[in-house]
């Protein structure tokens, strides 16, 4: 029985990651091409992508910002960045019922997030419930680690007191949960709210 849910924040528990997307070209003219460039060349400078450094907690905001603005044309501002798409970020009413409805039920619930420590408030102001509904809450700038690195899913699982035959995964990014599977966890890539409850709730009855 599959008695363990383990969620992702980003994209799962709020509206699409892309949906903020073109609001950061339009307020800053500065296009996502531009961006990826930036973050490209910083790596290959510092040996580390910027943006997995910083999720790991080895590096500060304003260090991931001392790396990759240089590589962008002036007057780019990567901070109001942070702040327009955290405004823009709405949570996901549907998945956030569906978690509430199975923790009553008494499924443990797990929340795993890529994020920056200096991120923190922002996102967790979009989901003032988040105690409510998880039990554990892993944030890889807090324990040196990212998914999809399996040591991430080891320790949550941990932290819950389950195995992976016991849990169910959902995350946006595919990549992540190729590692919740290899792991022995049914996995389910969000792509609608819909689609991810009825594999959710499919795989929690298993
Ligand atoms: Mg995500």
């Amino acid at each position: 029985m599959r008695r363990a849910l383990i969620s992702d924040f980003g994209g799962v528990l709020t509206s699409p990651l892309y949906e903020g997307l073109p609001a950061y070209q339009e307020e800053f003219g500065v296009s996502l091409e531009a961006l990826g460039r930036a973050m490209a060349l910083a790596t290959e400078q510092h040996g580390d992508h910027p943006l997995f450094a910083l999720e790991r907690g080895e590096i500060s905001e304003i260090e991931f910002r001392a790396r990759i603005e240089p590589h962008l044309d002036e007057g780019f501002d990567l901070t109001r960045l942070r702040t327009v798409y955290f405004e823009r970020l709405e949570p996901n009413a549907v998945m956030i019922d569906f978690i509430r409805e199975v923790r009553l039920r008494g499924v443990r619930t797990a929340l795993l997030t890529n994020n920056a420590r200096e991120w923190e408030p922002l996102w967790r102001s979009k989901l003032p419930e988040i105690d409510e509904l998880f039990e554990v809450v892993v944030d890889s700038a807090f324990v040196g680690m990212r998914k999809p690195e399996p040591a991430i899913y080891e320790l949550t699982m941990e932290r819950l007191g389950v195995r992976g035959d016991q849990c169910v995964f959902v995350d946006d990014l595919e990549p992540n949960c190729a590692t919740a599977r290899a792991l022995g966890m049914v996995a389910v890539h969000f792509e609608r709210p819909e689609q991810a409850v009825a594999e959710l709730r499919a795989a929690l009855a298993q």
